[in-house]
């Protein structure tokens, strides 16, 4: 195995840097992009307080309710869930609109995507794994990742026994991107414990044990047709640093070991965040985004061209 402070190393030195941080540059990229998006009227409005800022109205709400260019409208599907579990009776048009566009979108790309492309906490939870893995923590307090599902149930029996939204006043997911615009409070709380939970008690705790939201957007991502594969799975080296860098590790041995017992190579468990840095730091190529569908894909480049090698080597050495 290799030791979790060289991790992507051999990836770098066969595949280059770029394209042993892509995905990884791309994520971020994409959490701060969109967290940017939201915050373009206050930083507008900061910098001339007299500007109409028209340019902010880009995104304008949160993560549970926005509106993209003052249009379309969006609305988090296990918000509105909690409402009709909650009993709402006057549900705007524009939410269910909402909620139904970002259901089709997630069920597309993969529910998690919200998880690894858009959600600020990601950022502080893979801080915490990054903090957890620099210190060489091990060990910690070892549970069910089931019991996510546990909470989702939980989440839609309190709002409907309470009549109201209650998790949203602890979701550290609407806590956080609520916070970062007009100010975190006690939310700060939270965040840290959050983090100091990943940190000492669990590794990959919240994101893939605890949060109702992740649990709700794996069940999305059970049908989506947007997958990681692992065509060239035969090149696998057994290094095991996907399964290092990888928050949801368990879902990655069944395929890439899978052969002899008929298991496509392709991760269809709705918990793959699609986050990519198993293709990162794979230096063999073994992984790719491809779709649920494709029957004879064609190995990545790099992958074909290690085959390659391998293969005009054997020749050679049957040949001498
Ligand atoms: S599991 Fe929850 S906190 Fe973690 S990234 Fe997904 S939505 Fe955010
Ligand atoms: S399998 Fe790959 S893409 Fe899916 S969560 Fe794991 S590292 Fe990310």
């Amino acid at each position: 195995m290799a030791t979790e402070l060289k991790i992507g190393q051999e990836a770098i030195e066969k595949k280059g840097w770029w394209q042993a941080y892509k995905w990884l540059v791309l994520r971020r990229t994409s959490q701060i992009g969109i967290l940017l998006l939201f915050m373009l009227i206050p930083i507008c409005k900061w910098i001339s307080p007299e500007a109409d800022c028209q340019l902010g109205w880009i995104m304008k709400g949160n993560l549970s309710s926005s509106k993209f260019f003052d249009t379309i409208p969006m609305t988090d599907p296990l918000l509105f869930l909690q409402m009709i579990a909650a009993g709402f009776t006057s549900i705007a048009v524009e939410a269910v609109i909402g909620a139904l566009i970002i259901l089709v979108f997630y069920l597309l790309v993969g529910g998690r995507v919200f998880c690894s492309w858009v959600c600020p906490v990601n950022i502080v939870t893979d801080a915490a794994f990054w903090l957890r893995t620099r210190l060489k923590l091990v060990g910690g307090t070892r549970f069910s990742r089931n019991i996510r599902y546990w909470l989702l149930g939980m989440v839609l029996i309190v709002s409907a026994v309470t009549g109201s939204l209650a998790y949203e006043l602890i979701n550290p997911v609407s806590m956080l991107h609520r916070g970062l615009f007009f100010g975190m409070g006690f939310g700060w709380l939270v965040i840290a414990a959050v983090f100091v939970f990943d940190l000492i008690i669990t590794k990959r705790g919240w994101c893939t044990h605890i949060c109702p939201v992740g649990a709700f957007y794996s069940l999305l991502g059970k049908v989506s047709p947007l997958r990681v594969r692992a065509d060239a799975r035969e090149l696998c080296d057994d290094c095991g640093e996907c399964y290092i860098v990888c928050p949801e590790a368990q879902i990655i041995k069944p395929v890439l070991k899978g052969k002899e017992k008929g298991i496509a190579p392709v991760i269809l468990a709705g918990e793959c965040t699609n986050c990519g840095r198993c293709i990162d730091v794979c230096a063999e190529d073994v992984f790719h985004f491809g779709n649920r569908y494709s029957v004879s894909p064609k190995p990545a480049p790099i992958a074909a061209k290690i085959l390659n090698s391998k293969l005009s080597k054997n020749s050679l050495e049957q040949k001498s």
